[in-house]
């Protein structure tokens, strides 16, 4: 089973033109988020509060390692839930877009982050059709120190007064979409509030090296009154 680990915006706090803050905003996003990771089955783990970047880093290895060593082959991804500002006053209110940052340069960037950053833009554009960018960096801490894939996520421009209302009028929508690409990550099927998942076992009778042989025993099968079907694979070894 594949982990994801939700991390909290850290900054210093960030005013929003809302009248909160990033990290009160995103933390909600993340109170809604949850939920939906956990009715559809997605193992998460969320940062504690208060945790430097760098502090948010050392958290996700230590649940990387503790998850690689309980489920050998299973993936760990690094989600960090922020949103940004222009931080500048001529620009202020006219910004707004989505963007995403994942570990890299100008010529080489983490495979992993580019599918997450990839999957969750696929998502937010149904919602919010802006102008959206992944940046490859080295630039930030959390992305640099953790073993997993990771990204740091910005859904709006939180100085921007017409996307601050957006996000804030829209966090349960946002909060589905984003769990909708979360379980995309983490391979996990996405159940819809009010659906149950089901269980499906499937019968393997047999595995043959002519196709007339597969026949016959489905045919037999058939005769006894259970459906089958032929699947055909090319493999060096008997599966
Ligand atoms: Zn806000």
């Amino acid at each position: 089973m594949n982990l994801l680990i939700l991390s909290r915006a850290t900054e210093a706090v960030r005013p929003c033109a809302y009248g909160d803050t990033e990290i009160a905003h995103c933390n909600k996003l993340l109170n809604l988020i949850e939920p939906h990771l956990k009715r559809c089955g997605a193992a998460c783990v969320r940062t504690p509060a208060g945790l430097s970047p760098a502090a948010c880093a050392h958290f996700s290895n230590l649940q990387y390692m503790m998850h690689s060593a309980k489920h050998p082959g299973a993936q760990v991804f690094h989600y960090a839930c922020h949103t940004q500002d222009q931080n500048s006053a001529a620009f202020q209110a006219v910004a707004s877009g989505w963007g995403a940052y994942i570990f890299g340069s100008e010529n080489r960037e983490s495979p992993g982050g580019r599918r997450m950053a990839e999957i969750l833009w696929e998502h937010q554009k149904q919602l919010y059709p802006h102008f959206f960018m992944v940046l490859p960096t080295d630039a930030y801490v959390e992305l640099r120190k953790t073993r997993a894939p990771a990204v740091i996520e910005q859904i709006i421009f939180h100085d921007n007064p017409l996307d601050a209302l957006w996000l804030h009028k829209h966090l349960p929508e946002i909060a589905e979409n984003k769990a909708r690409a979360l379980c995309e990550i983490s391979g996990v099927e996405w159940v819809a509030p009010g659906e149950k998942a089901k269980t499906w076992y499937t019968v393997q009778v047999g595995t043959y090296q002519s196709f007339a042989c597969a026949r016959a025993a489905e045919k037999e099968l058939a005769d006894a009154g259970f459906a089958g079907n032929i699947v055909k694979k090319r493999l060096t070894k008997k599966p």
